[in-house]
């Protein structure tokens, strides 16, 4: 679909768009600031987490002839798939660092995440759910031998131990919002996409966010090859974290690994193998190891944690779908 060029006037007009720093007002910006300090707390404490967890950090891959295919993914809404030909050959953005994930603990290290930078250029229409960016960072996480539940634990162990820190030691930031750190019980509420459907109807990733106080894991949800599907009950044993009001905050799964069952899905979903050929090659080769791991949108949970509206309200420079700003 073509969409019209909107100027940044138009889009930032809308109401509770984020605004570029030189249209802000100086009360604006001191709000801006105390998030992004706020930010700067978290991910210092995000990361120092996964170290004492035993996870490496790695630096972004930003381009690549591999991505996440993002589909088939409910939640996906892109609209446009960037492509660039570099000394001969097609690269994409990075849409998310899973094949690298998989690849990287079967050949390279047990536990490693990234910072990672990830453009998907989501829909315009979606400009104003006050959750989608087109360029966003997620910390992306493999661990190799783990299990979903493992990594659902040290999400919660992680974000319990984030928001007693943040709470603590960012009195000034939160009180120049006017904002305190959400609190809850962990573990979380686990609920079955199943069970979801039947309550809520085929909507319910927006309806359920309306209905929870506490953040909830959603499991078993039907996507991309990389999620492992159980060949005899047909259950997904992957997750996302909801948050109320908010909706989805994390995305993991534990992963396939075996040939057949990637190419057989990659078949039946209508990805383009080729693409893929080298993750097939290593997987037919048996080089694949078994991981788990997941994805955390780190501005979507400094939004939370700091009670912003949009997502673009925690980036020093947002980048809202459908406005390009001048920086
Ligand atoms: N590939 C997921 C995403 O970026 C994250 C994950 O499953 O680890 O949405
Ligand atoms: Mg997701």
């Amino acid at each position: 679909m073509e969409y019209e060029k909107q100027k940044v006037d138009e889009g930032i007009g809308k109401r509770g768009m984020p605004k570029p720093l030189h249209r802000m007002s100086e009360t604006e910006r001191l709000e801006r600031r105390a998030r992004i300090r706020i930010g700067s707390e978290i991910i210092a404490y995000a990361e120092g987490f996964m170290r004492k967890e035993g996870f490496v950090q790695m630096l972004p891959v930003l381009l690549s002839p591999i991505t996440d295919p993002l589909w088939p993914d409910p939640a996906a809404g892109i609209y446009k798939r960037l492509e660039v030909d570099i000394y001969g050959t097609t690269v994409r953005t990075m849409h998310s660092m899973i094949v690298h994930k998989l690849v990287g603990t079967s050949l390279l290290m047990d536990r490693f995440f990234v910072m990672s930078p990830n453009i998907r250029l989501e829909k315009p229409e979606r400009a104003s759910t006050g959750r989608h960016l087109f360029d966003r960072s997620q910390m992306d996480f493999e661990a190799r031998g783990a299990s979903s539940a493992e990594i659902r634990s040290l999400i919660e162990r992680m974000l319990h131990g984030l928001v007693e820190h943040i709470g603590s030691s960012m009195r000034e930031e939160f009180s120049t919002i006017g904002a305190e750190a959400p609190r809850f019980k962990v573990p979380f509420g686990v609920y079955s996409r199943e069970e979801l459907e039947k309550r809520y109807g085929k909507d319910w990733e927006d309806e359920l966010p309306k209905h929870i106080s506490e953040p909830a894991w959603i499991i078993d949800l039907p996507r991309e090859f990389y999620d492992y599907e159980d060949p005899e009950t047909h259950r997904w044993d992957n997750f996302d974290l909801y948050l109320p009001k908010r909706g989805e905050l994390v995305t993991g799964a534990l992963r396939e690994f075996e040939y057949k069952k990637m190419l057989s899905k990659m078949e039946s979903a209508g990805v383009k193998k080729e693409l893929y050929s080298l993750l097939l090659e290593l997987a037919k080769d048996g080089k694949i190891r078994h991981s788990a791991g997941a994805g955390i949108g780190m501005e979507r949970l400094i939004a939370w944690i700091t009670g912003a509206e949009h997502v673009g309200d925690v980036q020093a420079f947002p980048k809202v779908p459908g406005i390009v700003y001048e920086l």
